[in-house]
């Protein structure tokens, strides 16, 4: 969130001072964990309308972000397949009426279409014949976070270059103390934009910690060219393609702030899982074994809180960073440009006087 908030502020000509409490390299954040699914229909079976509104309009503006970076950035909208096992067909009834009713409020919103083995086989033909019914989500998209911070670090550099920020690695800073500093500036008044993620637990004590957990493997004897969810009651997993036969499974959601190494449990279970999806993940490679917390609001929806002056926080991005944070930029950006945004109002996020 606080990558594109620079690069937005320096395209309006702000001059910034970023600082990053880790180094360079998104360590430390959950964006560089995440799996990066732009998937509001299917988590609308987990959150709210609103969420999945944000997820529509930040669906239209990545392709709008990206195409402004140098570097290039994998992303796709080529949809979603769910598949489920036999046994677990009351399981995935449940889901599609969670999505059924996300259409019906939202009918932009393209619906879930029904896959018997033929339509799975013509979008990921390594599912069959282990699946034979399914769902597909046309619209949903996916994108290479790693790719996305790497290239917004480049854009972030050149612009130092040019004189136009400063970054400020290993730099963690304190809330309180830049308002202080803020108060002594008041011909200035220059803006702070608090998007520190966990990092606002110090001053923003609602927030907490859902702990996630996720494999990175390679592995060439798997061809999916799409995310693909397996509904399961106990081990929903889902399988992000990234580039080069590089998978991302995930992810365990976990209530804990414990930040240490994978469990052995929720290793397995990633990894069964995968391979009662698809078999080639038996020869894949482990890259890595990660985890990371989402920063969470006790509602597990975003919120912009408007502090004393200028002070702006972003937090509560939860389990959808990525699909909704161009929805929150614009409000933000609206905010600051008349200290109002009807573009929340219209989707339904969370603008506060704290
Ligand atoms: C396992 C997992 C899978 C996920 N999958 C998806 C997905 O498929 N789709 C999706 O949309 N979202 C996904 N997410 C969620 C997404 O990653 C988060 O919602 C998003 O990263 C939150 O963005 P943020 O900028 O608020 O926080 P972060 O990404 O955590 O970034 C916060 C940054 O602030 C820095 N910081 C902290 N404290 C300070 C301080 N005091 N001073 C300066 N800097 C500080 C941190 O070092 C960090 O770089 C996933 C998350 C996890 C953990």
């Amino acid at each position: 969130m606080g990558r594109l908030m620079a690069l937005a502020l320096i395209e309006r000509g702000h001059r910034i001072d970023l600082y990053e409490a880790q180094g360079a390299d998104g360590q430390g954040a959950a964006a560089k964990v995440a799996a990066a699914m732009l998937a509001p229909l299917a988590e609308s079976a987990i959150t709210e309308l609103n969420v999945v509104k944000m997820g529509q309009h930040s669906l239209k503006r990545w392709p709008q972000i990206l195409g402004k970076l140098n570097q290039p950035v994998f992303f796709q909208q080529a949809g979603t397949v769910i598949v489920w096992h036999r046994s677990d067909a009351p399981e995935a009834r449940r889901f599609q009426g969670h999505m059924q009713k996300t259409h019906d409020l939202l009918p932009t919103l393209s619906p879930a279409q029904m896959l018997d083995s033929v339509g799975i086989e013509a979008l990921e033909r390594e599912l069959v014949p282990k699946f034979s019914s399914g769902l597909y989500l046309p619209h949903e998209g996916q994108l290479d976070n790693r790719e996305l911070l790497t290239a917004m670090l480049h854009e972030l550099e050149q612009a130092q270059a040019r004189g136009q920020l400063t970054l400020h690695w290993h730099s963690a800073q304190e809330l309180s103390s830049l308002e202080a500093w803020l108060h002594q500036k008041p011909k200035d008044e220059p803006w702070i934009i608090d998007c520190t993620g966990m990092g606002a637990k110090t001053h923003w004590s609602q927030l907490r910690g859902v702990r996630g957990e996720v494999l990175r493997l390679h592995a060439p004897d798997v061809h999916l060219s799409r995310p693909v969810r397996l509904i399961h009651p106990k081990y929903p997993i889902y399988i992000a393609p990234k580039e080069n036969q590089v998978f991302v499974v995930g992810a365990t959601e976990v209530e804990s702030e414990d930040r240490s190494e994978v469990s052995v449990r929720s290793s397995l279970e990633l990894m069964s899982a995968a391979y009662s999806v698809h078999p080639g993940f038996a020869e894949a490679r482990v890259l890595e074994i990660n985890t990371q917390l989402r920063p969470t609001l006790p509602d597990n929806l975003p919120q912009i809180q408007i502090g004393a002056s200028k002070v702006i926080k972003i937090n509560g991005l939860y389990r959808h960073g990525f699909l909704i944070s161009p929805a929150v930029l614009d409000c933000a950006l609206e905010w600051m440009d008349h200290q109002r945004t009807d573009l929340a109002q219209e989707l339904g996020l969370s603008v506060i006087r704290s």
